[in-house]
């Protein structure tokens, strides 16, 4: 039997209600429990695949192809369940099926309405390919008290009615603001939120409240009487120094026991938290430190590099050493006097993805003083792009070598894609087609070659890895430029497209066309980024 908990926000947005959900999915798993999480997105674009990063953070990408908001990423984090299309869902999504099926005529002679279609829309999302699974947790995006989320709110309320009490849960995260003039953390914002979400139908099973202090007894019975739930099921969430850290808190307070309780299950499993003991453990003693410049884009939100952040914390677990992440705006290199020194000390330097020519000339820039200065380069998709720029122009010496994603090309040694193998299909795409959804995305093969660093350091001659991009290395240059020393490691099984290159002289200088930090977790770090800060922590020594 499959139980569904639903996880609404209240008060404020950006609580964490993606970390929390997958925080409380990661602690029914390590109860031996199967789990699934979700997430229902109330705005109206069909998926976050068009959206600036500054609006919405990172897109995240699934094995199978989906463009998804960023806390699919805290899903697979926390509990390695590979996130699905069937995962994600938004009211654009549901409205253009909606409206396909009526222009189809499915709906021939009815109105279509909110209530029922919509609603029956988004509950067959949250049902459908959930067999086999302990639990599915389904995040309501937005706060309580939105308009676009009303819809959303209308559906799980109707599926309690639905599946029954004991096959749902409905907990609600919230915040209890300090307010140091009284010296009181507040609960009147979490009442406030409670009786909107009440006066939808929506009881809440449990309140998890996030705080910065611990929350006074006094305060704690106030929000179960006039929130209407038991006083144990108000869950103190404090703010806590690394988001590992948040399923042992959780378990600590209960939250675990409090859900399987609202289930009326009693003979839940013990949970194995070994895992998050020995993370956390790592994150809070490290034995040394690396310095690791980022040099992109988007560096003013680090939303819009969340992953990526986040596997460089894990390479770095991995290593036992804690990351100090100097994010720096490419723009910054490019002027005549650009202050490059300021990556000269540095013990790597990453250049990560990105769409469009500003800031590309920097990355340039720092891809060739980390080949001249023999600092670990890693550059992913974009970053693997400028580095192969640099090289065709500084060692194969192409005059004007750039990408046909730019104006100021001459000679594209990047270019757009038209086709590609998938599995047995070819994908076209057409010049100047539809932006949303088109790019080659998702879970592709590439080959390794061997003897290269790249096979030493996946250990296999064969790898799978998710895409994001329109533009690709043009093969036609793949000889002139191993003729210089940079060689294609990493290829597609039809020899088509360039997937890895490196330099074998350098001490690490790798470029991915794939985005490898989709997929690590803090309990299986991805090879590629602990190899990277690895390689970082020597060149640490050396400095
Ligand atoms: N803009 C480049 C492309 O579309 C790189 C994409 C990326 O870095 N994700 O190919």
């Amino acid at each position: 039997m499959t139980r569904f908990i639903f996880v609404t926000g209240g008060v404020v947005s950006s609580l964490g209600k993606g970390l929390a959900s997958a925080a409380l999915g990661a602690l029914l798993q390590a109860r031996s429990y199967k789990v699934r999480l979700r997430k229902l997105d109330p705005y109206l674009n069909v998926d976050p695949g068009t959206m600036s990063p500054y609006q919405h953070g990172e897109v995240y990408v699934t094995d199978d192809g989906a463009e998804t908001d960023l806390d699919l990423g805290h899903y697979e984090r926390f509990t390695g369940v590979p996130a699905r299309q069937s995962d994600s869902v938004t009211t654009g999504r549901i409205y253009s099926d909606i409206i396909a099926a009526e222009r189809r005529g499915d709906y021939l002679g009815g109105t279509v309405q909110v209530i029922p279609h919509v609603t029956d829309a988004i509950k067959q999302f949250v049902l459908k390919d959930t067999e086999g699974h302990d639990f599915v947790l389904c995040e309501i995006g937005g706060t309580v008290g939105d308009i676009e989320g009303q819809p959303f709110l209308e559906a799980i309320r109707q599926l309690r009615n639905d599946l029954g009490p004991e096959r749902t849960v409905y907990v609600h995260l919230t915040l209890l603001p300090y307010i140091p003039s009284a010296g009181e953390l507040k609960t009147k914002p979490t009442q406030h939120s409670v009786k909107e979400l009440r006066s939808i139908g929506i009881q809440p099973d449990i309140l998890l409240c996030r705080c910065d202090r611990p929350i006074p007894e006094g305060e704690r019975k106030k929000m179960a009487l006039f929130c209407n739930v038991r006083g144990d099921a108000v869950i103190q969430a404090l703010d806590v120094k690394s988001i590992y850290e948040v399923p042992l808190r959780y378990h600590e307070e209960g939250l675990d026991d409090v859900v399987l309780r609202a289930f009326g299950i009693k003979d839940a499993p013990r949970p194995d938290l070994g895992r998050w003991h020995d993370i956390v453990q790592r994150v809070t003693a490290p034995e040394g430190k690396v310095n690791i410049a980022i040099v992109g884009k988007y560096t003013g939100l680090k939303d819009a590099y969340k992953s990526l952040s986040e596997a460089l914390m894990h390479g770095s677990i991995a290593n036992r050493v804690m990351p100090e992440l100097q994010w720096l705006d490419a723009e910054l290199f490019e002027s005549d006097d650009a202050p490059i020194h300021q990556l000269e000390g540095v013990d790597g330097i990453l250049v990560p993805g990105g769409f469009g020519e500003r800031g590309t000339e920097g990355k340039i820039a720092a891809a060739k003083l980390a080949r001249e200065r023999n600092i670990p380069y890693f550059g992913i998709c974009l970053g693997m792009q400028m580095a192969v720029i640099e090289a065709a122009r500084n060692l194969a010496g192409i005059e004007g070598a750039g990408s046909s994603e730019f104006n100021n090309y001459k000679v594209a040694v990047v270019g757009v894609m038209t086709e590609w193998q998938r599995g047995n299909q070819v994908e076209r795409r057409e010049r100047g087609g539809n932006l949303g959804g088109t790019m080659r995305l998702g879970e592709y093969p590439c080959d390794l070659l061997p003897g290269t660093k790249a096979r030493a350091i996946y250990g296999s001659d064969r790898i799978q890895e998710r895409h994001r991009h329109r533009y690709e290395i043009n093969i036609n240059y793949k000889q002139q430029l191993e003729d210089k020393g940079l060689v294609f490691s990493g290829m597609s099984p039809d020899r088509s497209l360039p997937e890895i290159v490196e330099i074998p002289t350098h001490p690490w200088f790798v470029g991915v066309q794939f985005h490898p930090e989709l997929k690590s977790k803090p309990f299986a770090p991805h090879p590629l980024f602990a190899s990277f800060v690895e390689a970082a922590v020597k060149q640490s020594r050396l400095v």
